[in-house]
């Protein structure tokens, strides 16, 4: 069977790719290894599909090579993936920047791409694996899940098989091998937007608490960057907003070899001096309340017992005990409980992958590959990772629009 393009992967950014060519009036085939399209799409933003954010600046974007992405996002951004969706019958609607659509449903997002493939007469094959390519041109070999193989030759190919995370949803990392087939360099995969192992015991303890709080990352003791939100100790370690967006350095510097801590600052609302008033304040006018009952309504219990043990005091003890230097130790504590961290969570609870196909060998005017004419990449496979937030499904519609356009 002969096509003008053949997608491989019919998740977000393979979606929008195919509709972006057959809108050029080409035949396009999409070969999907499940056996339903953009099962990703269906698990985003709780099921409510965040699928652009209104705020963009370079930093919403992580990569290798730190321009690659805004140069992308500059031939089709934010405004263009709003217009596109509205166009297939998408009502936006915008929580502080964030867009969902206004059905609040992701399965929405699923079905106007799958109907304007159907418009647009797009061939979609399910539950075969794409799992060789050769020349002449593209001729894909497929296996199916009864172990037939099937062959497909197009004249271009895109490779929108996504990375390595939740790979149940698809995403199983074969698209890099794809890739390397034509020479491609791969950044090494890594778990992104994902929860932290620590070593320390308190996080057991206060495991199931969440609390607002400010977190900061330290490679090798330098700071690298900090995050607010809502903060989550569980058996393992620690998670939530903050510290998935934060997760990717560690990730990276682990790997590296790298020693990583968190530094929390659990009372995000006054400053340092302001709590060691407060705390002083609290002892003189309840001398004979313990040191524990003295923190009671500042931080949840369990914090509460976990700051006063990691400052080396005595949870029972009175706080008319407790010298200006212990309350201070006490405060220095509450503002920056330190977290070690030994690893990530692996791919199966990660939303995204850090690393995969080098930018460099990828043009960002049309995502061809600089290797190999007539390929294109788009999505999670390339080096190029998004903050939560709508950032990632950005990337997806960004790169699979204009690989899609230019494939023909
Ligand atoms: C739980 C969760 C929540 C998320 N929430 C958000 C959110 O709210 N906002 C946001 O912006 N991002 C979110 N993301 C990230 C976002 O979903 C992904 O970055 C995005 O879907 C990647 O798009 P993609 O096209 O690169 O890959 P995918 O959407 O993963 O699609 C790849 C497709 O290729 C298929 N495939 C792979 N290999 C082959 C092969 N060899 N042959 C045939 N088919 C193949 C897969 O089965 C899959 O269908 C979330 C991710 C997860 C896991």
């Amino acid at each position: 069977m002969d096509y003008d393009v053949i997608v491989v992967g019919a998740g977000a950014s393979g979606l929008v790719a195919a509709i972006a060519a057959a809108e050029k009036g080409g035949s396009v085939l999409i070969i999907e290894q499940k056996e339903k399209a953009g099962k990703k799409i269906l698990a985003t933003g709780n099921g409510k599909c965040n699928f652009t954010n209104m705020y963009h600046t370079p930093d919403c974007y992580r990569s290798d090579d730190s321009t690659f992405a805004m140069k992308v996002l500059s031939n089709f951004d934010n405004k263009r993936t709003l217009e596109f969706f509205k166009r297939l019958g998408i009502v936006p609607m915008n929580r502080n920047g964030y867009i969902y659509p206004n059905s609040e449903q992701a399965n929405s997002i699923v079905e106007v791409l799958l109907m304007e493939c159907k418009t647009l007469n797009i061939d979609i094959v399910y539950n075969e694996k794409v799992i060789e390519t050769k020349e002449p041109d593209f001729t894909i070999t497929t296996l199916k899940s009864d172990k037939s193989k099937a062959v497909y030759y197009a004249k271009k190919l895109i490779l929108a098989t996504g990375g390595c995370a939740t790979p149940k949803l698809g995403s199983d990392g074969s698209g890099y091998l794809l890739s390397k087939a034509f020479g491609h360099k791969i950044i090494k995969p890594l778990p992104a937007l994902v929860s932290l192992f620590s070593p320390d015991k308190f996080c057991k303890i206060a495991s199931g608490v969440r609390t607002g709080a400010k977190a900061s990352i330290y490679v090798d003791n330098q700071f690298l960057m900090e995050e607010e939100g809502e903060v989550i100790f569980t058996d393992y370690g620690i998670s939530g907003i903050p510290i998935m967006q934060i997760s990717r350095y560690a990730s990276r510097a682990l790997d590296e070899g790298k020693s990583v801590y968190l530094i929390l600052d659990l009372f995000l609302n006054n400053t340092l001096d302001e709590l060691i008033g407060m705390l002083i304040n609290r002892c003189n006018n309840n001398p004979d309340k313990t040191t524990e009952q003295m923190l009671v309504g500042m931080l949840n219990h369990k914090l509460n017992y976990i700051v006063i043990k990691e400052t080396k005091l005595i949870p029972e003890s009175p706080c008319h005990i407790l010298s200006k230097s212990d309350i201070i130790s006490l405060s220095k504590m509450i503002k920056g409980l330190k977290v070690r961290i030994s690893g990530t969570n692996t791919f199966d609870f990660a939303q995204v992958t850090s690393g995969g196909v080098k930018t460099s060998e990828i043009d960002s005017n049309s995502m061809e590959s600089k290797l190999k004419k007539g390929l294109y990449l788009t999505g999670e496979i390339i080096d190029v990772d998004g903050s939560c937030g709508g950032y990632n499904l950005q990337w997806a519609w960004s790169t699979g629009y204009i690989a899609g356009s230019h494939a023909l």
